[in-house]
């Protein structure tokens, strides 16, 4: 297993009132921007259900200069309807994000969990304080 020092969260960047299902992120990041698979380990779709992506083994592509040592987990939404960033998560997100986090806390104990935007201010990724939020688990 290779190290694991962040569990980093995302949000789709969909607004509110459209779907980006887990084969349509599939999709999009291998057909438009060229990547082998998915580039996050977990994509939890606005239902709740919990999407497995790349196996935490193999390193993803989601972060920039984070990718080696990070699980990636993003939730389908983060932008309102028209366009700005905003928490879109429904609670069946947040507690299938919840239940998923407490799991890999028990894989990855020391890992710290952070947002997007604390690795890279210039995004609103994921569009709420994850650091603040999951600092119990
Ligand atoms: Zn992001």
């Amino acid at each position: 297993m290779r190290k694991i020092t962040l569990i980093i969260i995302h949000c789709s960047a969909t607004p509110e009132g459209r779907n980006l299902d887990f084969e349509a992120c599939h999709y999009e990041h291998v057909h438009h921007r060229r990547f082998k698979d998915i580039g996050y380990h977990f994509y939890i779709t606005r239902d709740g259900d919990i999407h497995r992506g790349r196996p935490i083994e193999q390193i993803g592509a989601h972060c920039k200069d984070h990718n080696a040592h990070s699980i990636g987990v993003c939730y389908e939404g983060g932008l309102s309807a028209d366009g700005v960033p905003k928490d879109t998560r429904t609670m069946k997100q947040k507690g299938a994000m919840l239940a998923l986090l407490r799991e890999l806390r028990a894989i990855v104990p020391k890992a710290l969990i952070v947002g997007h935007h604390d690795l890279n201010p210039l995004k609103a990724c994921p569009c709420f304080n994850a650091v603040k939020e999951f600092k119990g688990i």
